[in-house]
């Protein structure tokens, strides 16, 4: 059977985890930090709400100090100090008002003169310097208008976001719902006591997985482990079933004896496919009472490979984010590589993004998760290269961003 191409597959999973819009979710203000809007929210206010100061200095009327310059200073009386949260007052002609920055101009002054263009007194004022109209006076309304749509549906919400919310007085948010996603491990060898015994190990790829999707903007319901018995794993996946809309397994999915997800999910309208990638060629896909499920290997590396190549990406749309894909950069190789013919190779690696190079990081195979952690990129290495040179310039996907 011909592999399928990684394109291919992408496709796939994105397919099944496809969906129309749900209702939004409405979350406070300041509780929806990296979430995504499910509608543009639009000013009911403009900002500045009122004509503020934007330099501590003197509210004066420009006209009153047309002439001023360092020879010829104009004196004016101080008639007093509006600091900020001062209520909205007025200045008479011919005075000049101590203002602070933030605190609102008064009405009948059209210009700030800043304190370092004055000797700075409180009684009366020697301005230095003239200042047109309009001068370190920021207009009501000069950064957002009331009706402005200041986030647009599809905005991913970020400190500047909560920011602009709070300023505005926006309360709620409607955001894009987030997918719920089991992440459910397979394997005899996984140990459930802290300390594992012979022959058994920790499960790495459950909270790998889990964290992988909480990276992806998804919700990770608590995962689970089960051996590499059929009924054993079937019990542990019904029993999560009503709850989530993925079940992301990792595991029993290549062509050993005792794969229980190949087992289990294969007469069950699940197909196992050979994917043109390495690492994470097994992969299955399919749905399970009408869950989306998508089968991941189980070796840690290409678990985690798989998990950004097809379903980072497919989870992320999901969940309304207008970037679901990692940013991808050109650099160039430090070391020559070799990767298998006919077969995309994600290779983990280094990148130094002020040399623009990128240094392949551990050995190909897919059992080197501590390599993995210690990677920041992925080389994207295409399938129909074998050697590649040093110096050869090549795609690399950014892990630290996105
Ligand atoms: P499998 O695909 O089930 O044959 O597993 C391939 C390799 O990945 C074996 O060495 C497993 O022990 C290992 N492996 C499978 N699941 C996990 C897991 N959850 N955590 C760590 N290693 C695992
Ligand atoms: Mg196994």
């Amino acid at each position: 059977m011909p592999l399928v191409p990684v394109t291919e597959h992408q496709a796939a999973v994105a397919a099944l985890l496809a969906a129309p819009p749900s209702e939004p979710e409405l979350l406070p203000a300041a509780e929806a930090l990296g979430r995504v809007l499910a509608e543009p929210v639009v000013a009911r206010e403009q900002l500045p709400s009122f004509a503020n100061s934007a330099m501590d200095g003197y509210a004066v009327r420009a006209a009153d100090v047309a002439g001023a310059s360092p020879d010829s200073p104009v004196r004016l009386p101080v008639g007093g100090d509006i600091p900020a949260g001062a209520p909205v007052g007025t200045l008479a002609p011919g005075v000049a008002l101590r203002i602070m920055t933030g605190a609102p101009v008064p009405d009948g002054a059209d210009a700030v003169v800043e304190v370092e263009a004055t000797d700075g007194g409180t009684t009366t004022v020697e301005i230095r310097e003239a200042r047109e109209a309009g001068t370190f006076v920021r207009k009501a309304g000069s950064d957002v208008r009331a009706g402005d749509e200041v986030l647009p549906r599809g905005s991913v919400l970020g400190a500047a976001q909560v920011g602009i919310l709070h300023a505005l007085g926006v309360a709620t948010v409607a955001c894009v719902r987030r997918p719920r996603v089991l992440v459910l491990s397979t394997g005899s060898e996984l140990a459930v006591d802290p300390e594992p015994g012979s022959g058994r190990i920790r499960d790495a790829n459950g909270p790998m997985l889990a964290a992988a999707v909480l990276d992806a903007g998804a919700v990770a319901v608590p995962h689970l482990s089960t051996t590499d018995d059929v009924p054993t794993f079937l019990a542990a996946l019904e029993a999560a079933l009503p709850d989530v809309d993925l079940v992301l397994t990792s595991g029993g999915v290549s062509a050993g004896a005792y794969e229980v997800v190949k087992d289990a999910l294969g007469p069950r309208g699940v197909s196992f496919t050979k994917v043109a990638m390495q690492p994470g060629m097994p992969q299955g896909i399919g749905t399970y009472d009408g869950v989306p499920v998508v089968c991941l290997p189980g070796n840690p590396v290409s678990s985690l490979v798989s998990f950004e190549v097809f379903v980072r990406p497919a989870l992320r749309r999901r969940a309304g984010n207008p970037h679901p894909e990692r940013p991808v950069v050109s650099a160039t190789l430090t070391e020559p590589l070799t990767s298998p013919a006919g077969r995309r190779q994600l290779r983990r690696g280094r990148l130094d993004r002020a040399a623009g190079t990128v240094t392949p990081w551990g050995p190909a195979g897919s059992g080197f998760l501590g390599w993995y952690a210690g990677a920041d990129c992925l080389v994207d290495v295409p399938a129909d290269a074998t050697d590649v040179s040093a110096g050869a310039v090549i795609d690399v996907w950014d892990l630290t961003v996105g």
